[in-house]
Parts: C-alpha cells; sequence; structure tokens
C-alpha cells in the first residue's frame, strides 16, 4: 500500500468520505485521491513523491501557478505580522480600490471567505434590496454549497448524481427556479408569468461547473435586457471567471455589465478568500448601512488580502492575459488537429485557460448535452492521464485550468499524452 492509500483509509475513519470537499474523493473515476505533498509552478508531487503536471489547479485559484515566489514573500511577510485582527485594515481598502479598477459595475465590494459565501450574501442582500422572494439560476450551473441554489446545481453535485440536495426544505427551494442554460425563450416565458416575483437571476457567465460551456451568441445580452425590463437584479457569478476570462472577467469579456458580481478563487491566489460587490444603491442595503444582515469572523483576513493584491497586480500587467491566451491557443489548436485526425468522438470545449474533453461527440451547449457524456470512458481516461502524471479534473462535469506557470513544453507533452491516451480508449 502506498502513502496515499494508507492516508486515505485513516482519512475515511475521521472525515467523511475521507475528503473535505466531496469531488476530491475520486468517486466519479474510481481509485484512491492522491494526497499532495507540496506544488511548484504547474507541478504537483504527492506523498509517495509522483509528480503531476495539474491542470485542476486547486480548481481554478492559482492562475500564477503553486508557489509563486512572490505570493510567498507577501503572505510570509504579513503571517509575520499577525494572521487575523477583526479590525479594519489599509489591505482591505487597496485589494477593494484593485476589484473595482477591474470591474466597473461595481461601487461597493464586500469581502467574505468563500464564494460560496458570496454568493449566499449576494441571494440575501438581492432579496432584501427588492423585497421579492424568488430566484432564477440555470441547470448544471453550480453557485456554491448554498442552500437556495442546490437546485440542478452543476460540479459535485452534478457528479454525484445529487443536484437536489437533501436538507434543503422544499419551503426553500421552491423559491428557486432552473431553467435550461442557453434558453431564452424559457427565460421570458417564466418572466412573463412571474418577473415582478423575482429578486434574482444568478449565472456563470460561461458556466464551467458542468465542463465548460459557450453561451450562444447574444444568451447574455437577452438575460442583461429581460432582467433590466423585470427590475430583477443580475448577478453575475465570476468565482471561476473572475480574473480569469480577462483582468474584468465576462464582464470585460462580453462588454455586459452585472448588477452584483460574485468573485472567489483567484481573488485570494489559493487563500480563502470571496466577494460580493456591485451597484451602490444595492450594496447600501448591508449592514451596518442597511437592513440586510452580513458578517464574518475572519473577512478581509489579511494573509488572504496579501495573496490577493500580490496576485492581482501581477494580473494587470498588461501581457498577463496575452502571453496566457496565446499558450492556450497553442495547446488548443494540437488537440483539435488531434481529434480531427483520429475523428475522435470527443468535444472539445474551451475558452480563455478553461477547457473540457466531453466523451460526447455531440455538441455541449447546456447540461442536458453534458450528461449524453461517457463518464465511464470519461474515468478510464482520467486514470491513464494520471499515471502518465498528468492531474487532470476527476470528473467530466467540471473544468480544467491553464497558469501562467504552464510552458509550452509542457502543453506539447500534454497534448500528445491526451491524444496517445484517447487512441488507446477510443
Ligand atoms: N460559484 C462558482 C461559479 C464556483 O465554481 C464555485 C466553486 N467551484 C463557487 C461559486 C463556490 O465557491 P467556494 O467553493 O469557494 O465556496
Amino acid at each position: 500500500m502506498n502513502q496515499s492509500q494508507k492516508l486515505f483509509q485513516r482519512a475515511q475513519k475521521h472525515i467523511p468520505g475521507g475528503v473535505n470537499s466531496p469531488v476530491r474523493a475520486f468517486r466519479a473515476v474510481g481509485g484512491t485521491p492522491r494526497f499532495i505533498e507540496k506544488g511548484k509552478g504547474a507541478y504537483l508531487w504527492d506523498v509517495d513523491g509522483k509528480r503531476y503536471l495539474d491542470f485542476v489547479m486547486s480548481w481554478g485559484p492559482l492562475i500564477l501557478g503553486h508557489a509563486d515566489p512572490k505570493m510567498v514573500r507577501a503572505v510570509s511577510n504579513q503571517v509575520k505580522k499577525g494572521t487575523s485582527f477583526g479590525a479594519p485594515t489599509a489591505n482591505e481598502v487597496k485589494l477593494a480600490e484593485l476589484i473595482k479598477s477591474a470591474f466597473p459595475s461595481i461601487d461597493k465590494v464586500r469581502l467574505v471567505s468563500s464564494g460560496t459565501e458570496a454568493v449566499m450574501s449576494a441571494v440575501r442582500l438581492s432579496r432584501g434590496a427588492t423585497g421579492r422572494k424568488k430566484v432564477i439560476k440555470f441547470d448544471g450551473c453550480y453557485h456554491g454549497h448554498v442552500d437556495s441554489l442546490l437546485v440542478r446545481a452543476g460540479s459535485g453535485a452534478a457528479t454525484f448524481g445529487i443536484p437536489d440536495s437533501k436538507g434543503v426544505p422544499e419551503e426553500l427551494a421552491q423559491h428557486t427556479i432552473s431553467i435550461p442554460y442557453n434558453d431564452s425563450g424559457a427565460l421570458e416565458k417564466i418572466l412573463a408569468k412571474q418577473g415582478s416575483q423575482v429578486a434574482c437571476l444568478i449565472v456563470e457567465p460561461i458556466p464551467a461547473n458542468m465542463g465548460v460551456v459557450w453561451p450562444k451568441a447574444g444568451f447574455l445580452k437577452r438575460i442583461r435586457t429581460l432582467t433590466k425590463k423585470h427590475r430583477i437584479i443580475l448577478i453575475f457569478d465570476e468565482v471561476i471567471t473572475g480574473f480569469r476570462l480577462a483582468f474584468g472577467g465576462a464582464q470585460e469579456f462580453f462588454g455586459i455589465e452585472a448588477d452584483l458580481t460574485c468573485l472567489g478563487k483567484i481573488l485570494g491566489g489559493g487563500l480563502p478568500i470571496g466577494a460580493f460587490g456591485g451597484k451602490k444603491e444595492i450594496m447600501n442595503h448591508l449592514s451596518p448601512l442597511g437592513g440586510v444582515y452580513q458578517a464574518g469572523t475572519l473577512s478581509g483576513n489579511p494573509m488572504a488580502t496579501a495573496a490577493g493584491i500580490e496576485t492581482l497586480k501581477q494580473l494587470k500587467g498588461r501581457r498577463f492575459y496575452r502571453d496566457l491566451q496565446n499558450k492556450c491557443d497553442y495547446f488548443y489548436a494540437l488537440i483539435h488537429s488531434e481529434l480531427k485526425k483520429h475523428s475522435f468522438p470527443v468535444t472539445f470545449n474551451h475558452v480563455g485557460s478553461l477547457f473540457t474533453l466531453f466523451f460526447t461527440p455531440q455538441a455541449v451547449t447546456d447540461f442536458r448535452s453534458a450528461k449524453r457524456s461517457d463518464t465511464d470512458r470519461y474515468a478510464r481516461f482520467f486514470h491513464a492521464l494520471l499515471n502518465s502524471g498528468i492531474y487532470f479534473a476527476p470528473s467530466q462535469f467540471e473544468a480544467n485550468f491553464i497558469s501562467h506557470a504552464h510552458s509550452i513544453l509542457d502543453l506539447t507533452r500534454a497534448a500528445k499524452f491526451i491524444s496517445k491516451t484517447l487512441s488507446r480508449l477510443l
């Protein structure tokens, strides 16, 4: 038995499923999760000393790669000064200013400790600000494990076939309306009947939690127009897309402004953080200014803000996104040419530095089409890559992430292994 297997046995005695977040348990692909010892750049090392080229990158936060030296310095310097004060700090103001420089739609922003918390707070704020109860979301989008949003949810919820979580009272779930992504007709119908009861519509502008899916041309603009018409707060959940598709996230990428924006992941460079922000008319409803309560012992944590400031400073460099995109385009072109050459029955969706290989030959445009994928084949593909030292998402219904630290050499090697593995499997 290797060290990961031993640790996993021990872990299962003490931690439900042996993990602190379900997808980590490898249930969707089988086998033993690798326990990780360290990361550097684009690589991970497990406790048995095996090295992996990492395409999970902590599920998104590590756009600079593991243990970026400047990040390490920024966080170490802060640790020496103290880890938490429960009082305001200059870095919270700095980070808020940086966030606002990225997202012109944000007048005011509040920091929290996770993406889930950001979304949960944004939904409560929307309800408080509008006096309405209903929330609209899209099938297969994941917005954290917020009670009202675990309705036809993506990510781990989709992976384990429990998109509607137990423990969410029907009285709460009934206020959530979930409709197919990319279906503006369905949205129009709902709004015609119930528009005046809807507090907010929340969307992953590029869904990445049913695997990566593109919005159809005009879909996001239509959502913007319809929410305005019905005076519904439009929440862009940019926990993944924020600072990834562009410095200003999907809003910059598509030229659309949300009323509220949820952020996380890259914002803390791998330390626990989240944020939600938007128009001041809405944000001023928050306590202590208004009647919507929201708080956090570790909100605006000094290490997380130090990491966030350092990350955003590096991303703000003019060339960052262009360089990353060039690398990704090179990788995508290699994969596309291999898929075409061998006529592999696989659909390759990608945008920016996010990508998913769906094991279905049909286009994937929503949750229904994503679910046509052959998940058993994906599991075999995943393990073949893992054995070759390439760490992909341990589920078909997730995005893979490319970072600044992935070199052209890394990506060339990965593309070769991917093609070789597909040849063997298909
Ligand atoms: N929203 C989106 C779009 C996400 O992808 C995630 C997490 N993957 C969340 C919210 C929840 O963030 P966290 O896991 O930090 O609570």
